[in-house]
């Protein structure tokens, strides 16, 4: 697993069998893993390969490629050669994309109940992903539910069962499950109901999430909720935007309920009429030294950067280094304790210091 301290400590993880995908593990004790998928033709493998070297710079875990016809199932065989994450086949209403995608060597399959729901279909893709060692999410989306009777949620649960049992009566095992609803409510509720049914690995996500900030916050509030409940083991953030974005997303949202760390964090005021500096270009300039800064000896600091000195020293106490500002000037913290004023002008050199020789 590439970057990215685990502190499952934090959270009660629910139990899930492990599924090996490539050279990642998901479920289990593995971290939660971040996923994304590219953005253009799996066939213009030229352009795939750009977008795979930025998200792999971003970190992302696994990758997922759209099969739309035989070009594209063929294509994945030189974009496996091009990468280390594992690569997914996401296959829609022809169920012999899935064969040719697993003869060309990918680590997974995503298939939709919703479009392939033949059983004689289904059994010649378990028996190849069987023969081949692929791992297969079985991914229940809202929008292409078969008709039936019952609310969207208990459609999406129960369809679900049905074809892990199908494909599991065909001899599958590694088996990861997705219910994607387009709203938060539905999602958390599918996913919740699915968690205390089965043992599979659960792949998070919110599908149609709409403009890129409203799709931040619905999906941060679905996958926030049920991460923070224990539930899921692998996530795509689904953003109408670059998949570099869904990657950060997924840090930030892993980093906010404690699952898991990717470098120092930063905590600070939101500001108000007490503050007398330029706080919101500080924290920018702070946010942009420290990224992509190595942690050492998993050393990951919490620093605080407070607009006055009512509320910062207190708020800082709790952060490895912090700063709380006056008129053009700082009072820094190192654990909670004074060490020292800084003028405001020397205040990102000074702390960028306090954090090499602290995370050193
Ligand atoms: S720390 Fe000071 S400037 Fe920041 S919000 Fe609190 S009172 Fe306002």
């Amino acid at each position: 697993m590439s970057g990215g301290c685990e502190k499952r400590d934090k959270m009660k993880r629910r139990k899930t069998r492990t599924v090996r995908i490539g050279g990642v593990r998901i479920g289990g004790n593995n971290p939660v893993a971040i996923q994304s998928m590219t953005k253009v033709r799996t066939s213009c493998v030229g352009k795939v390969a750009a977008q795979l070297r930025l998200l792999e710079k971003e970190g992302c875990e696994i990758i997922r490629l759209s099969v739309k016809d035989a070009e594209d199932a063929l294509a994945l065989r030189r974009i496996k050669r091009l990468t280390k994450m594992p690569v997914v086949a996401d296959i829609h209403f022809d169920w012999r994309l899935a064969l040719e995608a697993i003869r060309s060597g990918v680590d997974k399959i995503r298939i939709n109940p919703g479009n392939i729901s033949d059983r004689k279909n289904l059994a010649q893709i378990a028996a190849a992903a069987l023969s081949a060692g692929v791992a297969v999410r079985l991914g229940i989306n809202s929008g292409s539910l078969p008709a039936g009777k019952g609310d969207t949620v208990s459609r999406m649960v129960r369809g679900a069962l049905h074809y892990l049992r199908i494909l599991e009566d065909e001899g599958l095992s590694r088996m990861v499950v997705s219910l994607k609803a387009s709203s938060a409510g539905e999602t958390v509720d599918a996913y919740t109901r699915m968690s205390s049914l089965c043992d599979y690995p659960l792949h998070l996500g919110v599908t149609a999430t709409g403009l890129p900030e409203h799709g931040l916050v619905k999906s941060s509030v679905a996958i926030g909720a049920l991460l923070l409940n224990g539930i899921g083991d692998t996530m795509r953030v689904s953003l109408t935007d670059t998949p570099q974005q869904e990657v950060r997303a997924a840090k930030l949202r892993l980093e906010a309920v404690g699952a898991r760390t990717f470098g120092h964090e930063v905590i600070s005021c939101p500001t108000c009429g007490r503050c007398e500096v330029d706080l919101a270009g500080t924290v920018r300039g702070l946010g942009r030294a420290i990224s992509g800064m190595p942690v050492h000896r998993g050393r990951h600091l919490k620093i605080a950067v407070m607009g006055c000195v009512v509320n910062g020293p207190g708020e800082a106490s709790a952060a490895d280094i912090g700063i709380a500002f006056g008129k053009n000037e700082g009072l820094l913290f190192k654990s909670g304790k004074p060490c020292g004023k800084v003028k405001y002008e020397n205040c990102l050199p000074a702390l960028l210091s306090e954090i090499k020789k602290m995370s050193g």
